[in-house]
């Protein structure tokens, strides 16, 4: 995909996490699934619950069933978790892999701030899923999560 559509999207899911409740405990980020341009679903932190991440919110409005989850590519502002304080709640990394999703594009990697050595990246390319990251635009990524400590 060219460049100007990773830039569209990403910046999509940036307005979305802005949306997300800013709380001491958690990041605030943006996920859009994207299949042949078009816009399959949304999601942010905290959006159905206090503990819902933003990839999961997402993936919770589609049938997993969907065929073109097949040919999708989400986009997180944030590295998909590869662990989760909430042991009960699967890792969105795991739920990529579920959701048979090829393509992942992010801003910016899990800092430190909760996980100690967050692996999503590496977890989703050694099951074959192709990472992008966007670093230039990071810094828009992360200007919601100012208050904490990164
Ligand atoms: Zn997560």
């Amino acid at each position: 995909m060219p460049e100007p559509d990773h830039h569209h999207w990403m910046n999509r899911a940036i307005e979305l996490a802005r949306r997300s409740p800013p709380v001491p405990g958690a990041f605030s980020v943006g996920a859009v699934i994207v299949a042949d341009g078009v816009e399959l679903a949304t999601g942010f932190s905290r959006e159905a619950d206090p503990k819902n991440h933003a990839e999961e919110a997402a993936l919770a409005k589609l049938d997993p069933a969907d065929p073109r989850l097949r040919h999708a590519t989400l986009y997180s502002t944030l590295e998909p978790c590869s662990e989760r304080a909430t042991k009960t709640r699967l890792p969105c990394t795991d739920r990529v892999l579920a959701a048979g999703i090829p393509a992942v594009v992010i801003a910016w990697r899990e800092p430190a701030t909760f996980v100690v050595n967050c692996v999503g990246v590496e977890r989703l390319r050694e099951h074959g899923v192709r990472v992008l990251e966007l670093p230039e635009l990071a810094e828009a990524a992360m200007s919601m999560n100012r208050h904490l400590e990164l």
